[in-house]
């Protein structure tokens, strides 16, 4: 370690005397200042911009494992995912890695990335899993709707659009922007709107579908660095996409009725490798191939470009109630942190908890609905919050809850 200089010397760099720098660090035959160390480690990041085989130097890769048991963390269940996902993103970091370090080599075997796709329904936890993801990456991430995207020309986000994200993320740096993850929300939005290619063009389905297979399949794409519609007078960034990875997600509504019939005509054709008893009527979404998806409307290129395919399970009373006091962020360890802000104890009886995902189940408002839950009970007790004494405690009993569930507009029947 080195140590501070005891007596004025000067910076053997730029001739600084001490008494003019914030730091002096003594080596064996010299010193620098903190400016010149400020400059040097400048000069570091710009090397390791210009030469990304530099990238991940000193890090290793966190293996499949390690990906899963962080995405644990906050996750509840979802194991096929999370596997999926863990593998897809190891993966994309050792395909970094071999790009930074056979640049120049062309007789290599091609390592191809492996875009996936998570159909689940709504409020399963699509998002939370890419976010929580983006949390742990030294890569940049953004999320990106495709809700929002129209083929070129017409009202709405051209697809380049999506990379523009990713640019702001990674701070305007275009290398790093290239080893990036986009999370594509809301894939099956750009679904074909019909089978059949009507008279009216489908602007803000198949054209979007074609429009992205460039980004997909990687290509040098002219981005508009500030986004929005391409103006003449805007100088593009180019961004080449070959190594970006994308993750698609999508609720994908009704598409277990294609799966179902498919499942069907199988089981009836002797050739299905399930028979009716063994599947599993409330999860037709384990079964899901990317015939399904072609037959919900996204073009055979596009579902060509994503080769991964995974599902997410509907959450059950029980995924519900780990949902609620697990995670390391969990609704009840949220409201706990609050009250002790103001030095008052939570606790929450079981029955309580109980009655709450009771309450989410019965009117079906998922994962999302715990939180408007939680939120009814909770609302008057924080109202008062600052009044009470340093050192209390409030316990949150079954009536309590259920008293203010009542009351609050989540029980209709009451309205
Ligand atoms: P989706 O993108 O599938 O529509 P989200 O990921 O936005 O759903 O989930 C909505 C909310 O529900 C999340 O913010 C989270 O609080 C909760 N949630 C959903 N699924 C899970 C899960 N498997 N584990 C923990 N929390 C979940």
């Amino acid at each position: 370690m080195p140590k501070k200089p005891t007596s004025e010397n000067r910076c053997s760099f730029c001739g600084r005397p001490e008494s003019q720098a914030r730091l002096m660090l003594t080596g064996l035959n010299g010193f620098i200042c903190d400016s010149c160390i400020q400059q040097a480690s400048q000069m570091l990041k710009e090397l390791d911009r210009q030469n990304p085989s530099t990238f991940n130097t000193g890090k290793s890769i966190p293996t499949p494992q390690q990906i899963k048991e962080y995405l644990d963390q906050y996750v509840i269940g979802q194991d096929d995912a999370k596997r999926v996902l863990a593998v897809s993103v190891y993966n994309h970091y050792k395909r970094l890695k071999y790009f930074s370090e056979h640049q120049d080599d062309t007789n290599d075997v091609e390592i191809e990335k492996s875009n996936i796709i998570i159909v689940g329904e709504t409020g399963t936890g699509k998002t939370l899993m890419a976010r929580t993801i983006a949390r742990m990456l030294d890569v940049p991430f953004c999320i990106a709707d495709a809700t929002t995207l129209t083929e070129a020309g017409y009202v709405g986000d051209d697809v380049e659009n999506v990379l523009v994200r990713l640019l702001q993320a990674a701070d305007y740096d275009v290398a790093s922007a290239e080893r990036g993850i986009v999370f594509i929300d809301e894939i099956d939005k750009i679904a074909r709107k019909s089978d059949n290619p009507s008279i009216t063009r489908d602007v803000s389905g198949e054209g979007v579908q074609q429009a992205m297979l460039k980004l997909l399949e990687g290509a040098v794409v002219n981005v508009p660095p500030q986004g929005g519609r391409k103006h003449p007078e805007q100088p593009m960034i180019q961004v080449n996409t070959r190594n970006i990875l994308f993750i698609a997600g999508g609720a994908f509504d009704g598409i277990e009725r294609a799966i179902a019939s498919r499942l069907k005509s199988n089981v009836i054709g002797y050739n299905g490798t399930h028979t009716r008893e063994q599947i599993d009527q409330h999860n037709m979404l384990r079964y899901i191939l990317p015939m399904d998806l072609k037959r919900f409307g996204l073009i055979p290129e596009l579902v060509g470009r994503f080769p991964l395919l995974t599902h997410l399970n509907p959450l059950d009373h029980d995924a519900l109630r780990r949902i609620l006091t697990e995670p390391k962020n969990a609704l009840t360890k949220q409201y706990q942190e609050l009250f002790k802000m103001d030095g008052v104890t939570l606790e929450y009886d079981k029955a309580a908890l109980d009655a709450i995902v009771d309450t989410a189940v019965e009117y079906k408002l998922g994962a999302r609905g715990l939180r408007s839950i939680m939120e009814n009970i909770m609302n008057d007790l924080m109202y008062d919050l600052p009044n009470k004494e340093k050192g209390s405690k409030v316990r949150i009993t079954k009536k309590l809850a259920l008293d203010q569930i009542n009351k609050s507009s989540i029980n209709p029947t009451l309205k």
